[in-house]
């Protein structure tokens, strides 16, 4: 017994959709109902609709904080229409059922992703709006409600197949994602005045997390896997724009977002930069005078292990580096912006992502990073500590010299990004070797090595990349082994957070090897 939707209040601030909305429903005998602004775009467009202060009997007052509060909208919303009591209630009152609520919140996000001020913030949040989704989503027995844009063509549809009416299923799964709305957007503002008072977002936010995509598949075909965007990061894989090219998988996100946080510890007011990302870890990152020669140097790292990796620029994307990348196949390019040349460059390569972020993310920004367990999940704030800001000391007897620090700051920057154990080689603010994920630092030391003289061997060259290279470690060395190797390797400097129990006999034979050693104190281990 499908009752057909004879009245509707709509409330929305995002218009999308609006009129067409309308329209539709008004052309099916749908009584409209609205406030100020939603009441004007409709008046304009010439459909017939009633202004919720001629309902309530109250106008809009204390700058639209009040509008819809009232028993004649909730009464409407709330009451069960079947029972006896509350069908007396209405009619002794004068409240008259609603049965579809179209209602999409004050823009509290996006006012505060776009820096708004703390007083424009509070003005932004909305109390009319979520006090009537959950009272419509409540009575979803007799109310449908609706909170995203999205849903304005298959609701409508719905209605066209069952004479007007919704389906006891559809009003429940509306329901269900209107306290899902109300829930994220009271998150946002928990964790907005949270970090206002200087403290971190609440670990559970996680879990409040809105759907962005669904994805075809996980890191495997056999697991299935969504995207949800957690709204605390301006400049990212997750608000990025994608220009162009095929669906972004699961492993794809997770390999942007890597290259992303890498190449954004590089300040594009200083330096151009390029980091080229497989399976999370970087296979080349370099500095350069323009992206086109940063890249070019970072893809001599591993040519190899390139192919089908993902780049990422710190600056905006020119022609001339967009016409180095399309060369090797490439999955995804992440830039903040792209010139009108590049765009049109890497278009050429139909499947070839290019996603847009608007900016660089803060290394610095504080955030909270998480990982499943079973059974629950850990949540660390995220390592947002920069080797620039750091207490650097000099443990040798030889200090490095200016070169040589500028690449073992540069090293170091990298190694933070590589999963553990981590060795990095540069030289001349490039990777020459990356050893990443051994589960010993002498075999990552080893990998880098070797990686360091294939690179050699990839651009024809005979002595190994890593002689006259410096070297980065991720966390100590436990005993000198891995530190000889580097040494063996060609490298002339080292950087490394120290404080092992063996740091003395490191040292020494540091020393012996006439090896430079700088200690940082911190360490960046990464899993
Ligand atoms: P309009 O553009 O129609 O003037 O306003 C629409 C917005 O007002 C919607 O986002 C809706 O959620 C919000 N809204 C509706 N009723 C109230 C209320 O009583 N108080 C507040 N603060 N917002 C309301």
């Amino acid at each position: 017994d499908l009752r057909p939707i004879a009245r509707a209040l709509v409330s929305v601030s995002d218009k999308t959709g609006l009129v067409d909305l309308a329209s539709a429903l008004a052309a099916r005998g749908v009584a409209l109902v609205s406030t100020g602004g939603t009441r004007k775009a409709l008046a304009e467009a010439g459909l017939p609709v009633n202004d919720v202060a001629d309902v309530t009997g109250f106008p809009e007052m204390m700058d639209g904080r009040l509008k819809t509060l009232h028993p004649k909208v909730h009464g409407g919303l709330l009451a069960i229409r079947e029972n006896p009591e509350h069908e007396a209630a209405m009619l002794a009152h004068d409240i008259r059922p609603i049965d579809l609520l179209v209602v999409n919140l004050y823009p509290f996000e996006e006012t505060l992703r776009a820096g708004g001020s703390f007083e424009h913030c509070v003005e932004n949040i909305d109390i009319g709006g979520p006090a009537m989704i959950r009272a419509a989503a409540k009575n979803h027995d007799d109310v449908a409600v609706i909170v995203d844009p999205e849903d304005y063509a298959p609701f409508l549809a719905e209605l066209e197949a069952n004479n007007g009416a919704a389906t006891l299923a559809t009003r429940r799964r509306l329901a269900q994602k209107a306290f899902a709305r109300t829930a994220a957007y009271d998150a946002a503002i928990s964790n907005w005045l949270a970090a206002s008072l200087g403290e971190a977002t609440p670990p559970w936010r996680a879990f409040g997390g809105k759907l962005a995509e669904p994805m075809r598949y996980g890191e495997n075909p056999h697991q299935s896997a969504g995207f949800y965007l957690s709204g605390d990061a301006r400049f990212g894989v997750a608000t990025a724009r994608q220009a162009q090219g095929k669906q972004l998988s699961y492993n794809n996100v997770n390999d942007t977002d890597a290259a992303y946080e890498l190449v954004a510890e590089f300040d594009p007011a200083r330096t151009a930069a390029v980091a080229i990302i497989k399976h999370s870890n970087p296979c080349g990152v370099a500095e350069g005078p323009s992206l086109a020669e940063a890249y070019a140097r970072a893809l001599r790292c591993d040519p190899v292990s390139a192919f089908g990796g993902i780049v990422a620029f710190n600056r905006r994307l020119d022609a001339a580096a967009a016409r180095e990348v399309v060369k090797i196949f490439t999955e995804v390019i992440i830039a903040p912006d792209a010139d009108e040349e590049a765009i049109a460059l890497v278009a050429a390569k139909k499947n070839l992502r290019l996603l847009l972020a608007g900016g660089l993310p803060d290394p610095r920004a504080r955030g909270l990073t998480f990982r499943s367990v079973a059974g629950g999940f850990l949540a660390q704030s995220r390592d947002n500590a920069v080797v620039d800001d750091m207490t650097l000391t000099v443990a040798t007897k030889r200090a490095p010299s200016e070169r040589e620090l500028a690449d073992l700051k540069f090293a170091f920057r990298v190694a933070k990004h590589v999963k553990s154990n981590a060795i990095v080689y540069a030289r001349d603010l490039a990777t020459v070797g990356v050893g990443a994920g051994q589960m010993s630092r002498v075999d990552s030391s080893r990998v880098a090595a070797v990686k360091a003289e294939e690179a050699a061997r990839e651009a024809g060259v005979t002595e190994s990349f890593a002689i006259g290279s410096v070297v980065a470690s991720d966390a100590f060395f436990p005993f000198p082994d891995g530190l000889l190797a580097a040494a063996s390797a060609g490298a002339t400097a080292v950087i490394q957070p120290g404080g092992s129990v063996n740091d003395k006999d490191v040292i020494a034979a540091a020393d012996e090897a006439g090896l430079a050693m700088v200690l940082t104190g911190m360490r960046h281990f990464r899993h």
